[in-house]
């Protein structure tokens, strides 16, 4: 059997090393239009930031290992650049030399990725402005880094005259997570930054109120963020310096400009050899990762999976579905029966040490999509035992099916441990697990990794304590008619009061229920929910009608309160 993969990224080389394990006798040629295989993209923000200095750290494996330890033919610098499918043949460039070569195959695979979106703009090909796709954009972005000017290049550490470094400013356009990784590295390279987006809030798939965190953290820690403003074009100035223009008619002075504007699936040969095209506009493939010729594959970033959660077809550029398919690719190309579960979109992201990670849907997908049946609980456990040192607060939100307590969706952010948690909820949520199932997980603990009623546990909790009955809740945005009972301490109402709220400590509560009204909903507030939990309980015990208010004080005001850094 001949097989013909063309991209040797994430995808692609996954499936070659895959299929040379099943199958020894296959032969196998992978081509990669660019220089390299098998880098790794995703550490591409951290070599323009330095963190990974060298570049040789990116090469996950390369060309020489395919071709020894797998026997694959590799070629990099060479295109494909037709398929025929009735031929069962590619069209392969070199891409040096021009000269076309055809090449025959049994089974086909692509992984071409998604190249970033480059809308044309005035300006766009300016010197300057990069994208961070490649190893070869990182080096240009070094390069102009390092070479560009003299102060980007730390003279004035070096000279005895000049001892004040001017300002170097950068732009980002895009608040997608490969826009703010970059902003965070340029800011640790000592730009000013400033990153223009043009939706009202940066990371999409976070709901608003949980991105407003995002955006709070990063402008502490030196991003200055310009939302709801799209970028309209680029200047020149003077030495090569740049102005970004955007739409609402402001400009920004800019040394270097990085467009993070997102991706679009690569259809390009699939189109032309006749292959469907979904409603989003990546490859359909079927769950082996099929395409509408039962000879050709495809994987990655170019096509459209199912969510998970919703049923819709979607677009999720990510290396571990991008991995995992081009494996399922291999398995069913030699005759096993892989399937690919469909995408939750488990992601997350690190910002001046602390994480923001995401799996399954979010609130506005589901409000989106018309969803009533859910419920969500926002809660702030900390990372591990207060009594431990280092304990930081996780804000999570949770959301779940009302009807039957089915896990729909988790997002956390945080500076300890944000990733485990999101990983074990996105294992539970692919198993179809519910919040009682979040309740019994037994999780590892001990008191400098957890809490013996591990951030997982408590999430199950309060959301089963919700759909029990034990404890009903409200939400900031259901407050207009209800008693505001605060059970706080009067010292904590300094910092931060309720408005319109009556304060009763949780302490006086018992001693002092004649002053709350028997024929009215009691929403019952405290910092976190934790105390207004006991509170509510409490209080439908002695016969009053009482809500915790979902997430108390901190999920009104997330930003202001919650990071300590
Ligand atoms: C800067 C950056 C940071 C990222 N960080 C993360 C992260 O932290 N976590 C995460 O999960 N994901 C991350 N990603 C996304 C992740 O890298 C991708 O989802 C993954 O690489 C997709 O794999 P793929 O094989 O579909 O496409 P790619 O890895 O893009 O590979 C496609 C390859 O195909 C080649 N190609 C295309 N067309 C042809 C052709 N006609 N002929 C020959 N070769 C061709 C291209 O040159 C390319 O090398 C990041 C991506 C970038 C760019």
């Amino acid at each position: 059997m001949k097989v013909i993969i063309i991209g040797g990224s994430a995808g692609g080389a996954s499936c070659a090393a895959r299929l040379r394990r099943l199958d020894e006798k296959a032969e196998i040629i992978m081509v990669e239009r660019g220089p390299y295989v098998s880098y790794a993209n995703c550490g591409l923000p951290y070599h323009v930031g330095d963190v990974i200095p060298k570049e040789a750290s990116l090469f996950v494996a390369d060309a020489n290992t395919f071709r020894s330890y797998f026997a694959v033919d590799v070629r990099t610098g060479c295109e494909a650049t037709k398929i025929s499918p009735d031929k069962k043949t590619v069209a392969l460039r070199n891409v040096e030399t021009g000269e076309v070569t055809t090449e025959s195959y049994d089974k086909l695979v692509l992984s071409p990725g998604a190249p970033s979106v480059r809308p044309p703009l005035p300006g766009i090909d300016l010197p300057g402005i990069f994208e961070v796709r490649t190893v070869p954009d990182t080096r240009a972005i070094r390069e102009w880094i390092e070479k560009g000017s003299p102060f980007l290049t730390g003279m004035h550490k070096y000279s005895g005259f000049q001892t004040l470094r001017p300002k170097t400013h950068a732009v980002v356009i895009g608040g997608g997570f490969i826009g703010l990784e970059t902003a965070e590295n340029l800011v640790h390279r000592g730009f000013d930054v400033t990153l223009v987006e043009m939706a009202d809030q940066v990371l999409a798939p976070l709901d608003l109120e949980m991105a407003r965190v995002v955006e709070g953290y990063v402008e502490r820690h030196g991003i200055h963020l310009a939302l709801n403003d799209g970028v309209a074009g680029f200047e020149k100035g003077a030495n090569d310096t740049l102005t970004v223009l955007t739409k609402s008619g402001k400009s920004y002075p800019a040394n270097i400009v990085i467009l993070a504007l997102g991706v679009r699936p690569d259809t390009t040969l699939a189109k032309a050899a006749g292959l469907e095209v979904g409603e989003r506009g990546g490859i359909r493939v079927d769950e082996h990762m099929r395409t509408t010729h039962p000879d050709i594959f495809a994987v990655g970033d170019a096509v459209e999976v199912k969510d998970f959660v919703t049923g819709e077809w979607s677009l999720v550029a990510l290396a571990g579905p991008a991995n995992r398919q081009g494996r399922i690719a291999a398995d069913v190309i030699t005759g096993r029966e892989s399937r690919f579960r469909g995408t939750q979109g488990t992601s997350i992201i690190g910002l001046f040490g602390a994480a923001a990670a995401w799996v399954g849907a979010s609130e506005k997908t589901l409000k989106r999509i018309g969803d009533k049946d859910y419920e969500k609980v926002y809660l702030y456990p900390n990372s591990h035992a207060g009594y431990y040192p280092g304990a930081k607060p996780i804000a999570m939100k949770i959301l779940f099916r009302k009807s039957n307590g089915k896990l729909l969706g988790a997002q956390a952010l945080g500076e300890d441990n944000v990733d485990k948690r999101i990983s074990a909820l996105a294992v539970a949520l692919q198993m179809g697990a519910t919040v009682y199932d979040l309740e019994e997980s037994e999780l590892c603990y001990a008191p400098q990794f957890g809490s013996a009623k591990d951030p997982v546990n408590f999430a199950g909790m309060v959301a089963a304590d919700v759909l029990r009955g034990d404890m009903p809740i409200g939400h900031w945005d259901g407050t207009e008619k209800a008693f505001l009972l605060d059970v706080r301490e009067p010292v904590e109402l300094a910092v931060e009061s309720a408005p319109g709220a009556v304060n009763i400590p949780l302490g006086q509560l018992r001693a002092r229920l004649g002053e709350l009204p028997r024929d009215r909903e009691i929403l019952v507030i405290c910092r976190s929910g934790q105390r207004a939990y006991s509170a509510t309980r409490l209080l439908l015990q002695k016969g009053f009608k009482a809500r915790n208010l979902a997430g108390g004080m901190l999920s009104r005001a997330h930003a202001e309160s919650f990071w300590t850094t």
